[in-house]
């Protein structure tokens, strides 16, 4: 979500005559677009923007910023602990930063103590961020991003997602289509469809009126199901993905979507978060282990080679080892082939920072690295389940270190590396793969003829 915001707020500057630069030095706006989601990537934002100030002093032209959720967050605390930073602008109003960073320096040109551009979040928690980028260049190469949904409606205890970034809403098919169709016409062969709780998309979305029910023969509210059937329609469109499903809302109708659509790939994240319903229950996640399970046999139901990838957190407060070794239990249990491990982390203003963060740091890493060695072994065994099949390989790059060598997605989203004759030809294409190696981490193989 933060890539595709950046790619927005980039392609903003780009309309109004900005260039990018990769090198600091050069810059005369620096932005920094930031995650809230854990303790550690707020700190590394810190340091980041510390590093600035004796540039700043340097050249007081510049222009820094602090973007996304942690400027949503922590305004004050930001301004307090880096007072060179110009701007604090939270998810909401990141398509209006070129006119915030032209109102800087207009001010700074009317005298020097202009002070940092504060008040920029007092915009309504429910405003619309579904910015139309159409009349920009499409710049997000050949796999792309697509937010359908902003914010998050559930209440995980341990989040912060949910005030950071509001209540859902989502973005009517028709504007999904057409930003669908723009990005593929810029050179878009894969679009990932983003939300936090994907698969609830369209369930803020008004009820259909007599004539768009006619028209679209539907007469309930649009849901994912009916997003995904209408960009398996469009043409020089290869491959759809989707991060991040919710198991709550996992149903029939949506397993059949993907059964009946071959762009999507038949790869889920959903994240189980733990393994134990004690734990579950103190997360808020809303079902029970056996909810999971039963959720995930809707999916194995409709597509029976379904993969599966999950995001664990260790150490949530009062977890024992017991709950942990369920954790690891369900995790070999359901086969993920993907596992994100995070270390609980207490974010202010959540729930769980109520309670004491009782697991002690050198317990929470042991077990961060226990479910890391179980989830290696769990992916192993999903890989070399492929060994010796022909797949179907969407080609995204030449290796950069491999002579002959490319890399690409199966359609059940792994990575795979293939020996190919003409390696540049192949980029963007799908082609068809013999697998004859794997790892924990992915597949190797050769072009089939
Ligand atoms: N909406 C997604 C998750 C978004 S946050 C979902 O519900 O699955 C991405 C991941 O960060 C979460 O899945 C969770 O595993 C992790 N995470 C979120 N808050 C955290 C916290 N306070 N400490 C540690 N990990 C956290
Ligand atoms: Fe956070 Fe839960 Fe919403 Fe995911 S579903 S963004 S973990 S509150």
């Amino acid at each position: 979500m933060n890539k595709y915001d950046s790619l927005l707020v980039e392609g903003r500057f780009l309309k109004d005559g900005y260039r990018l630069t990769d090198e600091m030095e050069d810059a005369d706006v620096i932005l920094f677009n930031t995650c809230s989601v854990r303790d550690k990537a707020e700190e590394r934002v810190y340091s980041w923007v510390g590093a600035l100030r004796r540039a700043k002093e340097q050249r007081p032209d510049l222009v820094i910023g602090v973007m996304g959720c942690m400027a949503q967050r922590a305004e004050e605390e930001i301004l307090r602990r880096a007072a060179h930073v110009d701007i604090v602008c939270g998810t909401r109003r990141l398509q209006h930063l070129p006119a915030i960073v032209a109102e800087v320096r207009a001010r700074r040109a009317r005298g020097p103590e202009a002070g940092p551009a504060r008040g920029l979040l007092e915009t309504d928690m429910a405003g619309e961020v579904a910015v139309d980028r159409s009349s920009e260049p499409y710049g997000g190469g050949l796999v792309g991003h697509l937010a359908v949904m902003r914010g998050c409606d559930l209440n995980c205890t341990y989040c912060v997602v949910p005030r950071t970034r509001g209540r859902v809403r989502s973005r009517p098919i028709a504007d999904l289509l057409r930003e669908a169709r723009w990005m593929v016409a810029g050179g878009a062969r894969v679009i990932t469809l983003l939300g936090q709780t994907v698969n609830s998309y369209g369930e803020d979305l008004p009820k259909p009126g007599p004539e768009e029910a006619r028209l679209s023969g539907r007469q309930g509210r649009a849901g994912l199901a009916d997003l995904l059937r209408a960009l398996q329609e469009v043409d020089g469109l290869a491959r759809i993905r989707l991060i991040t499903l919710h198991p709550s809302y996992v149903t029939p109708a949506l397993a059949r979507a993907i059964a009946e659509c071959d762009k999507v790939d038949r790869f889920l994240p959903l994240p189980a978060q733990s393994g134990s319903d004690p734990v579950l229950r103190r997360m808020k996640r809303g079902y029970t282990t056996d909810l999971y399970r039963h959720r995930v046999g809707i999916l194995r139901d409709a597509v029976p080679d379904l993969e599966l990838g999950s995001d664990w957190i260790v150490g949530f407060p009062g977890e024992t080892a017991e709950d942990f070794a369920l954790s690891q239990r369900l995790l070999a249990e359901i086969g993920f082939v993907q596992s994100y491990v995070f270390q609980y982390s207490p974010r202010p203003g959540t729930r769980a920072f109520e309670v004491a963060d009782d697991v002690p740091l050198a317990q929470k890493k042991e077990r961060n690295q226990e479910l890391l060695r179980t989830a290696e072994r769990v992916a192993l065994g999903r890989m070399e389940r492929w060994i010796g099949r022909e797949v179907d390989v969407f080609v995204e790059e030449v290796a950069p270190h491999g002579d002959g060598l490319v890399r690409g997605r199966t359609l059940h989203n792994l990575p795979i590396l293939l020996r190919a004759d003409a390696p540049c030809d192949l980029v963007g294409r799908s082609v068809r793969a013999h697998v004859s190696e794997a790892s924990a981490f992915g597949l190797a193989g050769t072009t089939a003829v």
